[in-house]
């Protein structure tokens, strides 16, 4: 390589005054990594937003963010056999320690030294990156470097699909069509539900995933019963599982009134901090017999996210709004965090790409 500096993100500490797109020099890789020439690097609005403010609970600073991006193969270390320059990868992001008290129940989201690109060590917000070959998977040049760059969110949105346990002709209602919202729809169209059903209060959102074959109902954040009376009108029933991505604790506290008996409530996103209280009625959970269950993120499900985007499962192209070269990462973020209209930023730290 004939280069041996680079641009990239590089929080000094966590907050937009210790953060900005510096020089730095290209990193340097071991026997069993690759240097990876990052394409495309997707903005994770709760971690970036965490950078830019207080910081991230495992980040470790100085550091350069950026888990979600895919690229091409610059220069492999000597124990590399799977990847040689040239290659279309993308890699997770993630590296359990393998050896804790989860890692060994294979439980490794859970792993209690968790490595992860972007908050404890170095990420692809920048024109390089080092990847363990372990984590690397191939892109298929018929699959974009951009829709590759989603695949740690597919895998988290895949994790909280095989959560839900759908049955043969259950009804999912799913609360937020962001991007997350929007994914583990594409991915419940594609399951045993027979409808599902997606609510949002921004229509353009509805419309991204109403066009795969969900049925969108509008939100009016100011009267919820609007909502669930159209919802309840069409199932009687109410859901059988229900996804909540919006972590607005009223809503989630309402929302036994639109499950179906032994129905399953899926909690994706965390209450955000000025509700945060949610008070579920425990009565009505006994009653119905419903079950409560978090989805956390996902580990070693990046070869069948970049099979799902092959396969057409995911359509990336109605997820990614926007692109910004990464010179003007924190327009990006901004856009990310203020547009409601925006549902992902990637940004394109080696100029343009298809
Ligand atoms: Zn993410
Ligand atoms: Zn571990």
């Amino acid at each position: 390589m004939e280069k041996n500096t680079m641009k990239a993100l590089v929080y000094q500490k966590p907050g937009r005054a210790n953060g900005g797109v510096i020089d730095v020099p290209v990193p340097e890789y071991k026997d069993d990594e690759i240097l990876i020439k990052v394409m495309a690097s997707s903005i994770c609005k709760p971690a970036d937003k965490n950078h830019d403010g207080k910081g991230s609970v495992i980040g470790r600073y100085p550091v350069t963010p950026g888990h979600e991006f895919a690229g091409i193969v610059e220069e492999v270390g000597a124990n590399v056999t799977n990847f040689k320059p040239g290659d279309r990868i993308t890699a997770d992001n993630g590296t359990p320690c393998g050896k804790c008290y989860y890692c060994q129940r294979a439980m490794f989201t859970f792993c209690e030294n968790f490595s992860s690109m972007g908050q404890n060590t170095n990420g692809a917000m920048a024109q390089y990156a080092v990847v363990k070959e372990c984590n690397a998977v191939h892109v298929p040049e018929h699959v974009s470097l951009k829709a590759a760059s989603l695949c740690e969110l597919i895998g988290c949105a895949m994790r909280c699909i095989e959560n839900a346990d759908l049955k043969v002709g259950d009804v999912v209602a799913i609360f937020g069509v962001g991007a997350s919202g929007n994914l583990i729809t594409q991915l419940a169209l594609h399951s045993n539900a027979q409808k599902v059903v997606v609510f949002d209060c921004i229509q353009s959102k509805l419309d991204r995933v109403s066009a795969k074959g969900a049925i969108p109902i509008l939100v009016d954040l100011d009267d919820y019963s609007k909502h669930e009376k159209e919802f309840l009108r069409m199932f009687p029933h109410g859901a059988n599982v229900v996804i909540d991505t919006t972590g607005d604790a009223e809503l989630m506290n309402r929302c036994p009134d639109l499950m179906a008996c032994e129905g399953k409530f899926i909690g994706y996103s965390f209450p955000t901090t000025s509700k945060r209280h949610v008070k579920l009625d425990m009565g009505k959970f006994i009653m119905k017999q419903l079950t409560y269950m978090g989805s956390n993120f996902q580990s070693h499900h990046f070869q069948r996210c970049v099979d799902a985007l092959a396969n057409g499962v995911i359509d990336a192209s109605i997820v990614i709004t926007h692109t910004y070269p990464l010179e003007d990462y924190f327009e990006a973020l901004d856009t990310n965090i203020q547009d409601p209209e925006c549902v992902k930023v990637t940004i394109l730290p080696n100029g343009s790409i298809e």
